[in-house]
């Protein structure tokens, strides 16, 4: 007995403008020196600190910055000791 395979025509895996347009996106915005949570977390408090000191935070530790804007989470744990920071100065 043999197999016989059907015979279809294979359609062609193309991508379509809007796939490939959403495929550069997300090369271009992710960076391979990208910091997960828990590095974020390390330095969260010396980032909160520099801010409210007026310091460029954001030029210090890019990475935090980059990840709070990505990171919901993060931003809000962020924002949470800023607030925890201001009452205790
Ligand atoms: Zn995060």
């Amino acid at each position: 007995m043999r197999t016989v395979l059907p015979n279809r025509p294979q359609k062609p895996a193309t991508l379509g403008p809007q796939q490939v347009k959403h495929l550069v996106r997300a090369i271009v915005t992710t960076r391979p020196d990208e910091i997960g949570c828990d590095e974020c977390f390390e330095e969260l408090d010396r980032f909160a600190e520099m801010t409210l000191a007026g310091k460029s935070a954001a030029e210090a530790t890019p990475l935090v910055e980059d990840h709070l804007e990505r990171c919901g989470p993060c931003r809000e744990e962020f924002e949470a000791l800023l607030d925890a920071l201001r009452v205790m100065s």
